[in-house]
């Protein structure tokens, strides 16, 4: 599903160069359950923005589903963004005055799919998150968790077959980051690809596969294989 050979990515701003993946190899395969963890500044979310289509890289090499992600016209990449993935953000990024029904069916709208049609399949997800006597309250009402599982039924809605979260429960308290992780969690298991970028060990422990990002390399990842943890490190990732 995700393969990364040697990425490379630098921001360049101004006279100031900053080299932040130095050197990216990942093998993601379709369905599984990844983490990302790693300090505040170890390139986490440039390496999901990446993964998403949201920002380009320097060199190496990122096939999505086979196809080389280079050198994408604007309508391509929208095609690989808009079908083929659902982003996560921390702070939900919901339209403030829009209620939640609105929201999740927003993407259709841009499909030029019908309301009717879209409002129909946008109460449909929303009663998937249990939220469904919650369609037409405004995003101000409704809790944090709620608000992430709106977030996530709006990432549903154009049936991606990948789940890129970063930082998805790091507004929430510890028992709707439960919540939240048990949606996602619950998506996984029925078949999308979920690679999620979190600080906090709790959840990454409910993923099956932990990538540690340290200085834009991996530093080693975590498998959980029959119920046991084995580490690997970056070398033997490598082989
Ligand atoms: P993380 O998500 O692990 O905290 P980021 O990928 O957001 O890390 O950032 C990695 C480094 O790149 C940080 O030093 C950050 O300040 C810098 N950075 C991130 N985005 C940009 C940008 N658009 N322009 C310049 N520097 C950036
Ligand atoms: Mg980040």
């Amino acid at each position: 599903m995700i393969d990364l050979k040697q990425l490379h990515k630098s921001y360049y701003t101004e006279a100031i160069s900053l080299h932040v993946l130095k050197g990216i190899s990942l093998h993601i395969d379709s369905g599984e359950y990844v983490s990302v963890m790693g300090a505040s500044g170890s390139g986490k979310s440039t390496l999901l923005n990446i993964l998403g289509i949201l920002d380009t890289y320097d060199s190496g090499e990122y096939y999505l589903d086979g196809t080389l992600m280079k050198n994408l016209s604007e309508k391509q990449a929208a095609h690989y963004r808009n079908e083929m993935i659902g982003f996560v953000f921390q702070s939900f990024n919901l339209i403030g005055f829009k209620n939640a029904l609105e929201n999740v069916a927003l993407p259709l709208y841009y499909k030029n799919v019908s309301r009717k049609k879209r409002n129909i399949i946008a109460m449909e997800l929303l009663d998937k998150m249990g939220l469904k006597e919650w369609a037409y309250h405004m995003p101000s009402e409704l809790s944090g968790g709620q608000k992430q599982r709106v977030a996530i039924a709006r990432a549903m809605i154009s049936n991606p077959r990948i789940i890129l979260a970063d930082e998805p429960t790091g507004a929430l308290d510890s028992q709707t980051t439960v919540e939240v992780m048990d949606v996602l969690t619950h998506l996984n298991k029925q078949g999308i690809t979920t690679i999620i970028v979190t600080h906090e060990k709790s959840v990454a422990d409910a993923t099956n596969r932990i990538i540690h990002l340290k200085d834009g390399m991996i530093e080693y990842e975590t498998r959980k294989e029959n119920g046991v943890h084995n580490t690997y490190t970056y070398a033997a990732q490598n082989l």
